[in-house]
């Protein structure tokens, strides 16, 4: 981002803008809390939704039928006069895409663009994490196949079509049959990616690195519920079983609930989080800053095995828009990752280091 961009909005009323999907209530909610004005870019037939929660609604709705108009040059001076910095969370990155954010958004964006082409990329993303020296599940080859794993598709969005198999035969049948039923692509097939089943208690902590008072924030954690897999149990049938009845296993997320860790696993948890943030700054300096979530199992041993990182707002996070049992400790106030987004905006301005948290 150029000088003079940054020079400009350091002394601009400035404003905060997203697209109105995803934490997108929650980013608003925090940013008036924070007192800065809101810009949220909106389907027509989705603004009824945002005005039904008047505090979590935008001052100004910009209208587009597609998002990836957010990219059209007029949309975005526009959005740079109003002196917007941008915020990308799930939607926004899945709409947009993370290499047109890196390469056509001239919008000043929180965070650093980067980070999310660092997560978008399954190569990257393993060598980011096991720089890290996070425990990952192991990954398997077809024929090595000796344990229950999960078979995750690069297409299938959010979990949809991944595949339970416990040998080589059962992962070949299972990935015919989902081609066959047109479920997975044949390039989703070629670029599958087979991984240990890790047994435990799955765990998504939400983060928070602050360039600007140089920390790392546990500000929350979730469960994500997940449809139909953390239901199927209610059926008492096996896998097999399950397969006969033409019920296959999804992972679909249709919503969060809160949790807690027992406090004695907090230093492991802070310690996941500082290596994550070590690595990112010696992979892609200055590396991740804001928000990230690492998605974990923690299983009987009561160690972690991390799958994925979201290097950005997570939706388990629209739990707390009144803060949650730890930012309450780190803030002694309603303290959401919407709203901490925007409070690291207003103190990078205040104390001149806009450059730092926007890319
Ligand atoms: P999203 O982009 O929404 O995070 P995704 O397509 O990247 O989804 P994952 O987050 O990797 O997929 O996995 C989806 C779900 O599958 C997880 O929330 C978890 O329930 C389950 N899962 C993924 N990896 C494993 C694993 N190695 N062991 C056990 N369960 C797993």
């Amino acid at each position: 981002m150029s000088e003079d961009l940054i020079q400009s909005y350091s002394t601009k009323d400035l404003s905060i803008a997203t697209i109105c999907s995803h934490t997108a209530l929650q980013i608003f909610h925090g940013a008036r809390q924070e007192g800065f004005k809101t810009i949220g870019i909106c389907r027509p037939e989705r603004k009824e939704l945002y005005e039904a929660f008047p505090y979590g609604s935008p001052d100004e709705f910009l209208l587009v039928d597609d998002f990836s108009e957010i990219l059209q040059s007029e949309i975005q001076d526009r959005l740079i006069d109003a002196g917007a910095i941008m915020v990308p969370h799930g939607s926004f990155v899945e709409y947009v895409g993370p290499s047109r954010i890196l390469e056509d958004l001239r919008v000043p964006t929180f965070g650093n663009k980067m980070s999310l082409n660092w997560e978008g990329n399954r190569h990257q993303e393993l060598k980011w994490l096991s720089d890290a020296k996070l425990r990952l599940p192991n990954k398997f080859e077809p024929h090595e196949i000796d344990r229950l794993c999960i078979v995750k598709f690069h297409g299938a969005k959010g979990g949809r079509g991944f595949l339970l198999v416990s040998s080589e035969e059962e992962y070949h049948q299972l990935l015919e049959k989902s081609l066959k039923e047109g479920k997975i692509s044949r390039l989703d097939a070629d670029t599958a990616v087979i991984q240990e089943y890790a047994i435990g208690v799955r765990c998504y902590v939400h983060y928070f690195y602050s360039s600007i008072l140089n920390r790392l924030e546990l500000l929350s954690m979730d469960q994500r519920l997940e449809s139909n897999i953390d239901e199927l149990h209610r059926m008492g049938s096996t896998r097999q079983e399950l397969a006969k009845l033409g019920v296959d296993p999804s992972y679909v997320v249709m919503g969060n609930i809160p949790m807690v860790l027992r406090e004695s696993l907090l230093p492991e948890v802070l310690a996941l989080g500082e290596r994550t943030i070590e690595s990112s700054q010696k992979l892609f300096s200055p590396g991740l800053t804001g928000p990230f979530c690492l998605e974990m199992i923690c299983t009987p041993e009561l160690e972690f095995i991390v799958f994925e990182i979201s290097a950005r707002i997570v939706a388990g996070t629209n739990l707390f828009p009144l803060g949650s049992p730890y930012s309450c400790y780190l803030w002694g106030e309603a303290m959401s990752t919407g709203r901490r987004i925007a409070w690291e905006m207003k103190e990078a301005q205040r104390t001149e280091r806009l450059g730092e948290i926007i890319s």
